[in-house]
């Protein structure tokens, strides 16, 4: 079994509408999903990725308007890393400023260069040129999927042979105390980079990734990755449908919530690929409770398609 690599990563965000206008109006990607959170149907559940959603280009957020920020540290995706294009550096960085973003070239990782910034709650930010992407093209500059975020951990080796050993990814590369794996996908969110930190554990809260989901293809694939970790003695969770995918969950050895889910039924089970975003979706366990879900939730305005 081999996880063909991301599938989705979660962060905490504060406000509702300055999340959702940065990752639309700023980044450029698709809102794919306007929900709840169903382990807490008062706050919402926002989903962006690429036209569809697809596994790979899909980071999620938790708005809790009020809540205190988090802190990086160990234990924890400390920068979400998006891929763009060859070349597009100098367009991303005049794209930021007019956006009022301040981000900073960093030095070439792994021969590619990249652009570091916050998100309006302190998420830090990559954008990693790659060359297994074609050059322009139709889609221009645009964001296309993740490409090896960064987690830090205490004992690295125990993370690194979880990966290997259970999810099937294979070693890479080290390059600056930085140890990068590749699942089997052959888009750039097949990879994650594992970097050793001797700091203190962070906090997950408001500006803070909350888990990384990995791929597997099917039910079947689930339960098998989930046998191997029952046996390894981790603690994870039994099957939760997400009404969008199914999910286990558990922490690995050094903290990290890991999830792994399944690459369907996908975004387009409760709406047209064109209407995505538009109108908030509840799973039909919550339907009946539409009215004062609708209440409770701050009112937030999508400005216009995401332009690239
Ligand atoms: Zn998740």
């Amino acid at each position: 079994m081999r996880s063909a690599g991301i599938h989705h990563i979660t962060a905490i965000a504060g406000d509702p509408q300055a999340n959702l206008d940065f990752y639309t109006e700023t980044l450029g990607l698709r809102f794919v999903k306007r929900t709840v959170n169903f382990d807490d149907p008062g706050s919402y559940h926002f989903y962006f990725g690429d036209n569809i959603g697809s596994p790979g280009t899909i980071i999620t957020f938790f708005p809790w308007p009020g809540a205190r920020r988090g802190t990086r540290g160990s234990g924890q995706v400390t920068s979400v890393s998006f891929a763009i294009p060859r070349n597009s550096i100098a367009f991303w960085k005049e794209r930021l400023r007019a956006n009022h973003v301040v981000a900073e070239e960093i030095s070439d990782r792994f021969g590619n260069k990249a652009l570091r910034f916050l998100d309006p709650d302190g998420l830090m930010l990559e954008l990693m040129e790659s060359p297994v992407i074609p050059n322009e093209g139709r889609m221009g500059h645009t964001v296309r999927g993740f490409a090896a975020p960064t987690l830090e951990v205490r004992h690295l080796e125990r993370t690194e042979r979880l990966l290997i050993e259970i999810l099937g990814f294979e070693f890479l590369g080290e390059e600056n105390n930085r140890r990068r794996l590749r699942g089997s996908g052959s888009n750039t969110a097949a990879e994650v980079d594992l970097v050793s930190a001797d700091i203190g554990f962070g906090l997950v809260a408001v500006g803070s990734v909350h888990h990384i989901a990995f791929r597997v293809v099917n039910d079947e694939e689930q339960l098998r990755v989930r046998e191997r970790l029952v046996e390894r003695g981790l603690n994870v969770t039994p099957v939760i449908d997400r009404q969008y995918f199914h999910s286990i969950y558990f922490r690995e050895p050094n903290g990290i919530l890991f999830e792994v889910a399944t690459d369907g039924p996908g975004f387009l089970i409760d709406e047209s690929a064109d209407q995505l975003g538009e109108s908030l979706k509840l799973p039909p366990i919550y339907e009946s409770a539409r009215s004062e879900i609708e209440r409770v939730l701050p009112a937030i305005q999508l400005q216009h398609a995401a332009a690239s």
